[in-house]
Protein backbone atom coordinates (compact mmCIF):
# COMPACT_ATOMS: atom_id res chain seq x y z
CA UNK A 1 0.00 0.00 0.00
CA UNK A 2 1.97 3.22 -0.90
CA UNK A 3 -0.64 5.43 -0.22
CA UNK A 4 -1.89 6.22 3.53
CA UNK A 5 -4.65 8.02 4.61
CA UNK A 6 -5.26 10.21 7.49
CA UNK A 7 -6.89 13.59 8.81
CA UNK A 8 -4.14 16.72 7.58
CA UNK A 9 -4.05 18.90 9.54
CA UNK A 10 -3.41 23.24 6.94
CA UNK A 11 -2.73 22.74 3.29
CA UNK A 12 0.85 21.92 3.37
CA UNK A 13 2.98 19.47 1.43
CA UNK A 14 6.14 18.38 2.21
CA UNK A 15 8.55 15.27 1.56
CA UNK A 16 11.49 14.16 3.10
CA UNK A 17 12.88 10.98 4.89
CA UNK A 18 11.14 8.91 7.73
CA UNK A 19 12.61 9.10 11.12
CA UNK A 20 10.31 7.05 14.16
CA UNK A 21 10.11 8.35 17.50
CA UNK A 22 11.69 6.06 19.93
CA UNK A 23 8.52 3.30 21.53
CA UNK A 24 7.61 4.24 25.01
CA UNK A 25 9.94 2.78 27.95
CA UNK A 26 8.98 -0.88 28.92
CA UNK A 27 6.38 -0.76 31.55
CA UNK A 28 7.59 -1.79 35.10
CA UNK A 29 7.11 -5.59 36.94
CA UNK A 30 4.37 -5.76 39.41
CA UNK A 31 7.29 -6.08 42.20
CA UNK A 32 7.13 -5.75 46.20
CA UNK A 33 9.28 -2.73 47.55
CA UNK A 34 12.87 -3.49 49.08
CA UNK A 35 13.15 -0.22 50.44
CA UNK A 36 9.43 0.12 52.08
CA UNK A 37 7.05 2.56 51.85
CA UNK A 38 8.33 5.95 52.92
CA UNK A 39 11.62 5.56 50.89
CA UNK A 40 9.01 4.91 47.69
CA UNK A 41 6.74 7.47 48.50
CA UNK A 42 9.49 9.99 48.91
CA UNK A 43 10.71 8.51 45.55
CA UNK A 44 7.57 9.25 43.71
CA UNK A 45 6.84 12.57 45.17
CA UNK A 46 10.44 13.76 44.13
CA UNK A 47 10.23 12.37 40.84
CA UNK A 48 6.63 13.55 39.96
CA UNK A 49 7.91 17.10 41.22
CA UNK A 50 10.59 17.27 39.23
CA UNK A 51 8.56 16.10 35.83
CA UNK A 52 6.00 19.14 36.58
CA UNK A 53 8.76 21.88 36.96
CA UNK A 54 10.19 20.38 34.10
CA UNK A 55 7.13 20.42 32.48
CA UNK A 56 6.44 24.13 33.76
CA UNK A 57 10.19 25.50 32.22
CA UNK A 58 8.66 23.86 28.54
CA UNK A 59 5.67 25.82 29.07
CA UNK A 60 7.04 29.19 30.17
CA UNK A 61 9.76 28.71 26.64
CA UNK A 62 7.23 27.84 24.46
CA UNK A 63 4.41 30.68 24.91
CA UNK A 64 0.70 30.71 23.26
CA UNK A 65 -1.55 27.52 23.03
CA UNK A 66 1.92 25.13 23.68
CA UNK A 67 2.27 26.97 27.00
CA UNK A 68 -1.33 26.36 28.11
CA UNK A 69 -0.80 22.62 27.13
CA UNK A 70 2.16 22.60 28.80
CA UNK A 71 1.02 24.16 32.25
CA UNK A 72 -2.00 22.06 32.40
CA UNK A 73 0.43 18.64 31.75
CA UNK A 74 2.51 20.04 34.70
CA UNK A 75 -0.85 20.53 36.67
CA UNK A 76 -1.84 17.08 35.89
CA UNK A 77 0.97 15.38 37.14
CA UNK A 78 0.76 17.06 40.57
CA UNK A 79 -3.26 15.58 40.75
CA UNK A 80 -3.80 15.03 44.40
CA UNK A 81 -6.34 12.55 43.15
CA UNK A 82 -3.70 10.78 41.00
CA UNK A 83 -0.92 11.17 44.44
CA UNK A 84 -3.31 9.64 46.46
CA UNK A 85 -3.73 6.46 43.81
CA UNK A 86 0.09 6.47 43.77
CA UNK A 87 0.34 6.21 47.06
CA UNK A 88 -2.35 4.00 48.08
CA UNK A 89 -0.66 0.87 45.69
CA UNK A 90 2.95 2.06 47.36
CA UNK A 91 1.09 1.40 50.86
CA UNK A 92 -0.26 -2.05 49.44
CA UNK A 93 3.68 -2.86 49.51
CA UNK A 94 4.62 -1.90 45.65
CA UNK A 95 7.72 0.05 44.17
CA UNK A 96 7.21 3.23 42.98
CA UNK A 97 7.25 2.33 39.61
CA UNK A 98 4.45 -0.07 39.92
CA UNK A 99 2.93 2.65 41.65
CA UNK A 100 3.13 4.95 38.86
CA UNK A 101 2.59 3.07 36.07
CA UNK A 102 -0.66 1.57 37.46
CA UNK A 103 -2.61 4.57 38.95
CA UNK A 104 -1.39 6.49 35.63
CA UNK A 105 -3.20 3.67 33.38
CA UNK A 106 -5.99 3.37 35.69
CA UNK A 107 -6.57 7.07 35.25
CA UNK A 108 -6.10 7.00 31.24
CA UNK A 109 -8.71 3.99 30.92
CA UNK A 110 -11.27 6.53 32.43
CA UNK A 111 -10.82 9.31 30.36
CA UNK A 112 -10.90 6.74 26.73
CA UNK A 113 -14.06 5.27 27.92
CA UNK A 114 -15.65 8.85 28.16
CA UNK A 115 -13.80 9.22 24.83
CA UNK A 116 -14.23 12.76 22.38
CA UNK A 117 -12.02 15.39 23.66
CA UNK A 118 -11.74 13.87 26.63
CA UNK A 119 -9.85 10.81 25.29
CA UNK A 120 -7.60 12.43 23.09
CA UNK A 121 -6.13 13.79 26.37
CA UNK A 122 -5.44 9.99 27.21
CA UNK A 123 -2.06 10.70 25.43
CA UNK A 124 -1.34 13.57 27.85
CA UNK A 125 -1.26 11.00 30.63
CA UNK A 126 0.91 8.67 29.06
CA UNK A 127 3.92 11.22 28.66
CA UNK A 128 3.39 12.18 31.86
CA UNK A 129 3.56 8.46 33.40
CA UNK A 130 6.90 7.54 30.91
CA UNK A 131 8.73 10.99 32.02
CA UNK A 132 8.02 9.79 35.77
CA UNK A 133 9.19 6.60 35.47
CA UNK A 134 12.00 7.47 33.31
CA UNK A 135 13.21 9.57 36.11
CA UNK A 136 12.58 7.01 38.72
CA UNK A 137 14.29 4.28 36.50
CA UNK A 138 17.72 7.60 35.90
CA UNK A 139 17.22 6.91 32.28
CA UNK A 140 16.36 10.06 29.92
CA UNK A 141 12.72 10.28 28.75
CA UNK A 142 11.37 9.66 25.93
CA UNK A 143 11.38 11.98 22.91
CA UNK A 144 11.96 13.60 19.77
CA UNK A 145 14.84 11.77 17.95
CA UNK A 146 17.20 14.61 16.52
CA UNK A 147 19.26 12.20 13.64
CA UNK A 148 21.00 15.57 12.74
CA UNK A 149 19.16 15.83 9.48
CA UNK A 150 15.82 17.33 8.30
CA UNK A 151 12.97 14.67 8.16
CA UNK A 152 9.10 13.37 8.67
CA UNK A 153 8.76 12.23 12.16
CA UNK A 154 6.24 9.65 12.63
CA UNK A 155 4.93 8.68 16.50
CA UNK A 156 1.84 6.88 17.66
CA UNK A 157 1.34 10.27 18.94
CA UNK A 158 3.29 13.43 20.01
CA UNK A 159 3.05 14.37 23.31
CA UNK A 160 2.38 18.37 23.74
CA UNK A 161 5.28 18.62 25.61
CA UNK A 162 7.70 17.19 22.50
CA UNK A 163 4.95 18.90 19.65
CA UNK A 164 5.49 22.82 21.60
CA UNK A 165 9.61 22.25 21.12
CA UNK A 166 9.55 20.66 18.01
CA UNK A 167 12.55 21.55 16.23
CA UNK A 168 10.64 23.75 12.61
CA UNK A 169 14.23 23.10 11.34
CA UNK A 170 14.37 20.08 11.58
CA UNK A 171 10.77 18.39 11.29
CA UNK A 172 9.77 18.76 7.57
CA UNK A 173 6.40 17.26 8.55
CA UNK A 174 4.54 15.11 11.39
CA UNK A 175 2.51 12.09 10.70
CA UNK A 176 0.68 10.29 13.76
CA UNK A 177 -1.12 7.00 13.74
CA UNK A 178 -3.11 7.78 16.62
CA UNK A 179 -5.15 11.21 17.43
CA UNK A 180 -7.69 12.85 15.68
CA UNK A 181 -8.27 16.64 14.54
CA UNK A 182 -8.98 17.87 18.03
CA UNK A 183 -5.95 16.36 19.72
CA UNK A 184 -3.64 18.38 21.26
CA UNK A 185 -0.96 17.45 18.56
CA UNK A 186 -3.51 18.69 15.83
CA UNK A 187 -4.01 21.73 17.52
CA UNK A 188 -0.45 22.94 17.91
CA UNK A 189 0.42 21.55 14.49
CA UNK A 190 -2.23 24.27 13.02
CA UNK A 191 -0.66 27.26 14.93
CA UNK A 192 2.78 26.16 14.28
CA UNK A 193 2.33 25.86 10.86
CA UNK A 194 3.48 22.64 10.52
CA UNK A 195 2.91 20.02 7.55
CA UNK A 196 0.82 17.21 9.42
CA UNK A 197 -1.31 14.51 9.05
CA UNK A 198 -3.07 12.70 12.58
CA UNK A 199 -4.93 9.30 13.06
CA UNK A 200 -2.86 8.13 10.17
CA UNK A 201 -3.16 4.08 11.47
CA UNK A 202 -1.12 2.60 8.37
CA UNK A 203 2.00 4.83 9.31
CA UNK A 204 2.63 2.19 11.67
CA UNK A 205 4.16 0.33 8.11
CA UNK A 206 5.92 3.39 7.64
CA UNK A 207 10.21 2.63 8.27
CA UNK A 208 13.53 4.57 9.01
CA UNK A 209 14.95 6.62 6.11
CA UNK A 210 11.92 5.85 4.33
CA UNK A 211 11.32 9.14 1.44
CA UNK A 212 7.80 9.86 1.51
CA UNK A 213 5.39 12.81 0.49
CA UNK A 214 3.29 13.95 3.44
CA UNK A 215 0.38 16.13 2.02
CA UNK A 216 -1.40 17.34 4.54
CA UNK A 217 -4.63 18.77 2.32
CA UNK A 218 -5.03 15.69 0.39
CA UNK A 219 -5.13 13.89 3.88
CA UNK A 220 -2.27 11.35 2.44
CA UNK A 221 0.80 10.18 2.98
CA UNK A 222 2.79 9.16 -0.22
CA UNK A 223 5.18 6.01 0.97
CA UNK A 224 6.49 4.86 -2.17
CA UNK A 225 7.12 8.50 -4.58
CA UNK A 226 8.03 8.39 -7.71
CA UNK A 227 10.25 11.27 -9.12
CA UNK A 228 8.43 12.90 -10.68
CA UNK A 229 5.73 13.15 -7.91
CA UNK A 230 8.80 14.55 -5.32
CA UNK A 231 9.73 16.94 -8.36
CA UNK A 232 5.85 18.24 -8.41
CA UNK A 233 5.66 18.44 -4.37
CA UNK A 234 9.03 20.50 -5.04
CA UNK A 235 6.98 23.17 -7.09
CA UNK A 236 4.12 22.97 -4.42
CA UNK A 237 6.59 24.36 -1.76
CA UNK A 238 8.21 26.57 -3.61
CA UNK A 239 4.86 28.11 -5.09
CA UNK A 240 3.45 28.63 -1.43
CA UNK A 241 6.94 29.63 0.10
CA UNK A 242 6.48 32.73 -2.66
CA UNK A 243 3.02 33.30 -1.87
CA UNK A 244 4.00 33.34 1.61
CA UNK A 245 6.49 35.93 1.01
CA UNK A 246 4.05 38.42 -1.47
CA UNK A 247 2.05 41.08 0.51
CA UNK A 248 -1.38 39.12 1.14
CA UNK A 249 -3.82 40.35 -1.33
CA UNK A 250 -7.15 40.85 -0.79
CA UNK A 251 -9.46 37.75 -0.39
CA UNK A 252 -11.20 37.08 -3.68
CA UNK A 253 -12.33 33.66 -5.75
CA UNK A 254 -10.46 32.58 -9.16
CA UNK A 255 -13.31 34.49 -11.50
CA UNK A 256 -12.06 38.22 -9.60
CA UNK A 257 -15.33 37.97 -6.89
CA UNK A 258 -14.28 39.31 -3.65
CA UNK A 259 -14.84 37.55 -0.38
CA UNK A 260 -13.63 39.97 2.68
CA UNK A 261 -11.01 37.83 4.84
CA UNK A 262 -11.40 39.08 8.39
CA UNK A 263 -9.96 38.05 11.80
CA UNK A 264 -11.65 37.02 14.81
CA UNK A 265 -9.99 38.52 17.79
CA UNK A 266 -10.23 38.77 21.65
CA UNK A 267 -8.43 41.78 22.48
CA UNK A 268 -6.93 45.17 20.51
CA UNK A 269 -3.29 43.74 21.36
CA UNK A 270 -3.67 40.74 18.27
CA UNK A 271 -4.97 43.35 16.01
CA UNK A 272 -1.15 43.82 14.75
CA UNK A 273 -0.77 40.54 14.09
CA UNK A 274 -3.74 39.90 12.18
CA UNK A 275 -2.64 42.99 10.11
CA UNK A 276 0.54 41.72 9.06
CA UNK A 277 -1.34 38.55 7.99
CA UNK A 278 -3.51 40.22 5.47
CA UNK A 279 -7.04 41.03 7.59
CA UNK A 280 -8.76 43.26 5.58
CA UNK A 281 -10.97 43.91 8.95
CA UNK A 282 -12.74 42.49 11.63
CA UNK A 283 -15.72 40.35 11.34
CA UNK A 284 -15.65 39.19 15.06
CA UNK A 285 -14.53 40.95 18.14
CA UNK A 286 -15.34 38.99 21.05
CA UNK A 287 -15.96 42.01 23.93
CA UNK A 288 -16.75 39.42 26.25
CA UNK A 289 -13.48 38.31 26.48
CA UNK A 290 -12.18 41.63 27.77
CA UNK A 291 -14.07 41.02 31.08
CA UNK A 292 -14.60 37.48 31.72
CA UNK A 293 -12.64 37.83 34.88
CA UNK A 294 -14.56 40.91 36.03
CA UNK A 295 -16.93 40.65 38.75
CA UNK A 296 -18.31 44.16 37.83
CA UNK A 297 -20.10 45.56 34.86
CA UNK A 298 -17.01 47.32 32.88
CA UNK A 299 -17.56 50.89 33.15
CA UNK A 300 -18.00 53.12 30.04
CA UNK A 301 -14.57 54.99 30.03
CA UNK A 302 -12.71 51.36 30.31
CA UNK A 303 -14.60 50.14 27.19
CA UNK A 304 -14.36 52.68 25.37
CA UNK A 305 -10.05 53.10 25.66
CA UNK A 306 -10.57 49.36 24.11
CA UNK A 307 -12.77 49.85 21.48
CA UNK A 308 -10.46 52.85 20.11
CA UNK A 309 -7.32 51.20 20.44
CA UNK A 310 -9.17 48.17 18.50
CA UNK A 311 -10.49 50.36 15.66
CA UNK A 312 -7.28 52.76 15.35
CA UNK A 313 -5.89 48.98 14.42
CA UNK A 314 -8.26 49.18 11.46
CA UNK A 315 -8.42 52.51 10.40
CA UNK A 316 -10.71 53.03 7.36
CA UNK A 317 -11.61 49.49 7.88
CA UNK A 318 -14.39 47.23 8.61
CA UNK A 319 -14.95 46.72 12.21
CA UNK A 320 -17.79 44.16 13.61
CA UNK A 321 -17.71 44.64 17.40
CA UNK A 322 -20.12 42.11 19.31
CA UNK A 323 -22.21 42.99 22.11
CA UNK A 324 -21.16 40.95 25.43
CA UNK A 325 -22.17 37.51 24.64
CA UNK A 326 -22.45 36.06 28.07
CA UNK A 327 -23.71 32.95 29.01
CA UNK A 328 -22.89 29.39 28.20
CA UNK A 329 -19.29 29.05 27.96
CA UNK A 330 -18.30 32.55 28.31
CA UNK A 331 -20.17 33.11 31.91
CA UNK A 332 -20.19 36.72 32.87
CA UNK A 333 -20.56 37.41 36.37
CA UNK A 334 -22.16 40.67 36.03
CA UNK A 335 -24.75 39.44 33.33
CA UNK A 336 -25.30 35.82 34.06
CA UNK A 337 -25.92 35.47 38.09
CA UNK A 338 -28.99 32.58 38.77
CA UNK A 339 -28.31 29.36 38.70
CA UNK A 340 -29.51 27.55 35.30
CA UNK A 341 -30.02 23.69 34.59
CA UNK A 342 -29.05 24.46 30.89
CA UNK A 343 -27.02 27.44 30.54
CA UNK A 344 -26.46 27.25 26.99
CA UNK A 345 -30.71 27.04 26.88
CA UNK A 346 -30.88 30.19 28.93
CA UNK A 347 -30.83 34.07 29.39
CA UNK A 348 -27.64 34.21 27.75
CA UNK A 349 -26.56 36.35 24.41
CA UNK A 350 -28.90 39.19 23.85
CA UNK A 351 -31.70 37.92 26.26
CA UNK A 352 -29.20 38.60 28.82
CA UNK A 353 -28.21 41.96 27.75
CA UNK A 354 -31.94 43.11 27.50
CA UNK A 355 -32.17 41.56 30.96
CA UNK A 356 -29.91 44.11 31.90
CA UNK A 357 -30.42 46.81 29.78
CA UNK A 358 -28.32 49.56 31.27
CA UNK A 359 -25.59 47.35 30.67
CA UNK A 360 -26.51 46.93 26.71
CA UNK A 361 -26.98 50.97 26.82
CA UNK A 362 -23.70 51.94 28.08
CA UNK A 363 -21.81 49.49 25.87
CA UNK A 364 -23.46 51.36 23.20
CA UNK A 365 -22.18 54.72 24.39
CA UNK A 366 -18.70 53.48 24.50
CA UNK A 367 -19.12 52.16 20.86
CA UNK A 368 -20.48 55.04 19.53
CA UNK A 369 -18.20 57.37 21.32
CA UNK A 370 -15.20 55.23 19.69
CA UNK A 371 -16.85 55.59 16.55
CA UNK A 372 -16.64 59.20 16.70
CA UNK A 373 -13.00 59.32 17.76
CA UNK A 374 -11.64 57.26 15.27
CA UNK A 375 -11.99 56.66 11.05
CA UNK A 376 -12.48 52.92 10.98
CA UNK A 377 -15.73 51.79 9.78
CA UNK A 378 -17.31 50.26 13.13
CA UNK A 379 -20.21 47.51 12.74
CA UNK A 380 -22.35 46.62 15.71
CA UNK A 381 -24.10 43.06 16.26
CA UNK A 382 -26.02 41.07 18.61
CA UNK A 383 -25.11 37.74 19.75
CA UNK A 384 -27.31 34.79 20.04
CA UNK A 385 -30.46 36.36 18.47
CA UNK A 386 -33.57 33.99 18.05
CA UNK A 387 -36.35 36.58 16.78
CA UNK A 388 -37.66 38.84 14.70
CA UNK A 389 -38.91 41.11 17.43
CA UNK A 390 -35.26 41.00 18.96
CA UNK A 391 -33.58 41.91 15.51
CA UNK A 392 -35.71 44.78 15.54
CA UNK A 393 -35.61 45.63 19.12
CA UNK A 394 -31.63 45.81 19.04
CA UNK A 395 -31.07 47.18 15.51
CA UNK A 396 -33.16 50.31 16.63
CA UNK A 397 -31.47 50.50 19.85
CA UNK A 398 -28.33 50.41 17.52
CA UNK A 399 -29.54 53.46 15.97
CA UNK A 400 -30.94 55.16 18.41
CA UNK A 401 -26.98 55.84 19.42
CA UNK A 402 -26.27 56.66 16.39
CA UNK A 403 -24.30 53.52 15.25
CA UNK A 404 -24.89 53.43 11.74
CA UNK A 405 -24.72 49.42 10.48
CA UNK A 406 -26.17 46.87 12.91
CA UNK A 407 -26.90 43.28 12.41
CA UNK A 408 -27.07 40.37 14.08
CA UNK A 409 -25.60 37.02 14.73
CA UNK A 410 -27.40 33.76 13.46
CA UNK A 411 -26.12 31.27 15.60
CA UNK A 412 -29.90 29.53 16.16
CA UNK A 413 -31.84 27.53 13.66
CA UNK A 414 -34.78 29.84 14.67
CA UNK A 415 -33.41 33.08 13.19
CA UNK A 416 -31.89 31.07 10.51
CA UNK A 417 -34.98 29.51 9.01
CA UNK A 418 -36.58 33.11 9.36
CA UNK A 419 -33.54 34.78 7.69
CA UNK A 420 -35.16 36.62 5.39
CA UNK A 421 -37.60 38.76 8.10
CA UNK A 422 -34.67 38.98 10.34
CA UNK A 423 -32.17 40.57 7.69
CA UNK A 424 -35.21 42.87 6.94
CA UNK A 425 -34.74 44.35 10.23
CA UNK A 426 -30.82 44.29 10.53
CA UNK A 427 -28.15 45.77 8.11
CA UNK A 428 -26.23 42.15 8.24
CA UNK A 429 -26.38 38.86 9.56
CA UNK A 430 -22.97 37.10 10.77
CA UNK A 431 -23.39 33.40 11.05
CA UNK A 432 -21.91 31.98 13.92
CA UNK A 433 -21.46 28.06 13.29
CA UNK A 434 -20.22 27.21 16.68
CA UNK A 435 -23.30 27.83 18.11
CA UNK A 436 -25.47 26.83 14.84
CA UNK A 437 -24.15 23.81 14.91
CA UNK A 438 -24.78 23.17 18.57
CA UNK A 439 -28.01 24.08 18.31
CA UNK A 440 -28.72 22.43 15.23
CA UNK A 441 -27.45 18.96 16.32
CA UNK A 442 -28.19 18.81 20.00
CA UNK A 443 -25.11 18.85 20.99
CA UNK A 444 -23.21 20.60 23.67
CA UNK A 445 -20.25 22.24 21.95
CA UNK A 446 -18.30 21.68 25.52
CA UNK A 447 -19.07 18.19 26.39
CA UNK A 448 -16.15 15.57 24.80
CA UNK A 449 -18.89 12.70 24.80
CA UNK A 450 -21.00 14.28 22.12
CA UNK A 451 -18.09 16.51 20.45
CA UNK A 452 -18.32 14.06 16.98
CA UNK A 453 -21.64 15.55 16.63
CA UNK A 454 -20.23 19.52 16.68
CA UNK A 455 -19.09 19.36 13.01
CA UNK A 456 -20.01 22.46 11.06
CA UNK A 457 -19.92 19.81 7.55
CA UNK A 458 -22.97 18.52 8.90
CA UNK A 459 -25.48 18.72 6.04
CA UNK A 460 -28.20 20.33 8.12
CA UNK A 461 -26.20 23.37 9.19
CA UNK A 462 -25.19 23.49 5.75
CA UNK A 463 -28.88 24.02 4.42
CA UNK A 464 -29.37 26.17 7.56
CA UNK A 465 -26.35 28.46 5.99
CA UNK A 466 -27.90 28.13 2.89
CA UNK A 467 -31.15 29.38 4.16
CA UNK A 468 -29.48 33.17 5.30
CA UNK A 469 -26.97 32.93 2.27
CA UNK A 470 -30.13 33.06 -0.33
CA UNK A 471 -32.37 35.26 2.45
CA UNK A 472 -29.43 37.91 2.13
CA UNK A 473 -28.50 38.03 -1.74
CA UNK A 474 -32.36 38.23 -2.47
CA UNK A 475 -32.08 41.29 -0.20
CA UNK A 476 -29.08 42.58 -0.56
CA UNK A 477 -27.55 42.28 2.48
CA UNK A 478 -23.56 41.25 3.47
CA UNK A 479 -23.80 37.65 5.14
CA UNK A 480 -20.52 36.77 7.43
CA UNK A 481 -19.35 33.84 8.92
CA UNK A 482 -17.34 33.58 11.94
CA UNK A 483 -17.30 30.69 13.11
CA UNK A 484 -14.66 27.85 13.07
CA UNK A 485 -15.99 26.25 10.10
CA UNK A 486 -14.82 29.90 8.21
CA UNK A 487 -11.43 28.79 8.80
CA UNK A 488 -11.27 25.05 6.97
CA UNK A 489 -10.28 26.01 3.40
CA UNK A 490 -12.45 23.40 1.87
CA UNK A 491 -15.62 24.33 3.94
CA UNK A 492 -14.63 28.15 3.27
CA UNK A 493 -15.42 27.61 -0.25
CA UNK A 494 -18.67 25.79 0.72
CA UNK A 495 -20.32 28.50 2.63
CA UNK A 496 -19.12 30.84 -0.35
CA UNK A 497 -21.14 28.59 -2.13
CA UNK A 498 -24.05 28.71 0.22
CA UNK A 499 -23.84 32.52 -0.04
CA UNK A 500 -21.76 33.51 2.40
CA UNK A 501 -20.02 37.36 1.21
CA UNK A 502 -17.26 37.49 4.28
CA UNK A 503 -15.33 34.66 6.16
CA UNK A 504 -13.77 35.77 9.33
CA UNK A 505 -11.39 33.60 11.28
CA UNK A 506 -8.17 33.28 13.34
CA UNK A 507 -5.41 35.19 11.98
CA UNK A 508 -3.30 31.59 11.47
CA UNK A 509 -5.87 30.14 8.68
CA UNK A 510 -6.18 33.52 6.41
CA UNK A 511 -2.87 32.18 3.88
CA UNK A 512 -4.49 28.92 3.73
CA UNK A 513 -7.98 30.16 3.07
CA UNK A 514 -7.09 32.87 0.91
CA UNK A 515 -5.42 30.33 -1.50
CA UNK A 516 -8.15 28.31 -1.38
CA UNK A 517 -10.70 30.84 -2.49
CA UNK A 518 -8.47 31.58 -5.40
CA UNK A 519 -7.98 28.34 -6.88
CA UNK A 520 -12.19 28.09 -7.33
CA UNK A 521 -14.59 30.23 -9.35
CA UNK A 522 -18.00 31.05 -7.82
CA UNK A 523 -19.26 28.46 -9.93
CA UNK A 524 -16.80 26.26 -8.89
CA UNK A 525 -17.91 26.95 -5.07
CA UNK A 526 -21.70 26.68 -5.74
CA UNK A 527 -21.27 23.08 -7.49
CA UNK A 528 -19.45 22.08 -4.58
CA UNK A 529 -21.53 23.18 -2.13
CA UNK A 530 -24.55 21.70 -4.19
CA UNK A 531 -22.55 18.21 -4.06
CA UNK A 532 -21.84 18.72 0.16
CA UNK A 533 -25.84 19.21 1.04
CA UNK A 534 -26.32 15.81 -0.99
CA UNK A 535 -24.79 13.92 1.83
CA UNK A 536 -26.41 12.49 4.55
CA UNK A 537 -23.64 13.43 7.41
CA UNK A 538 -20.73 15.96 7.92
CA UNK A 539 -17.88 12.83 6.43
CA UNK A 540 -20.15 12.27 3.42
CA UNK A 541 -20.07 16.20 2.64
CA UNK A 542 -16.42 16.56 3.17
CA UNK A 543 -15.93 14.01 1.00
CA UNK A 544 -18.30 14.71 -1.92
CA UNK A 545 -17.52 18.31 -1.63
CA UNK A 546 -13.22 16.78 -1.99
CA UNK A 547 -14.44 14.72 -4.93
CA UNK A 548 -16.35 17.65 -6.42
CA UNK A 549 -13.33 20.35 -6.04
CA UNK A 550 -10.93 17.91 -7.60
CA UNK A 551 -8.49 18.39 -8.53
CA UNK A 552 -7.90 22.29 -8.13
CA UNK A 553 -7.93 21.71 -4.57
CA UNK A 554 -5.22 19.68 -4.09
CA UNK A 555 -2.95 21.45 -6.36
C1 LIG B 1 -20.05 31.01 17.05
O1 LIG B 1 -20.86 30.59 17.88
O2 LIG B 1 -19.80 30.45 15.97
C2 LIG B 1 -19.29 32.24 17.33
C3 LIG B 1 -18.51 32.77 16.41
O3 LIG B 1 -19.37 32.75 18.56
P1 LIG B 1 -18.62 32.10 19.83
O4 LIG B 1 -17.72 31.02 19.34
O5 LIG B 1 -17.90 33.22 20.49
O6 LIG B 1 -19.78 31.59 20.62
MG1 LIG C 1 -21.53 31.88 19.46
Amino acid sequence: MSILRGVGIGQGVATGTVVRMAEALPAPEKQTSAIGADAERARAREAVASVAAELQQRADAAGGAAREVLEAQAMIAEDPTLQDEVDSRIDEGSTAEWAVHDAFAGFRATLEAVGGYLGERAADLDDIAQRVLARLRGVPAPGVPDPGHPFVLVARDLAPADTALLNLEQVLALVTTDGGPTSHTAILAREKGIVALVGAADAVTLADGQTVVVDAAAGTVNAAPTEAEIAAVAERIAARTAEDAAPPAPGALADGTPVSLLANLGKPADAADAVARGAEGVGLFRTEFLFLSSAQAPTIEQQRAAYIELLTAFERKKVVVRLLDAGADKPLAFLNDAHEDNPALGLRGLRALRASEDILREQLTALAEADAATASDLWVMAPMVTTVEETAYFTALAKEYGLKTAGVMVEVPASALLADRVLAHADFASIGTNDLTQYTMAADRLLGSVASFQDPWHPAVLRLVREVGSAGARLGKPVGICGESAADPLLAVVLVGLGATSLSMAPSALADVRRSLAAHTLDDARRIADAALTADDAAGARDAARDAAEPSFSQ
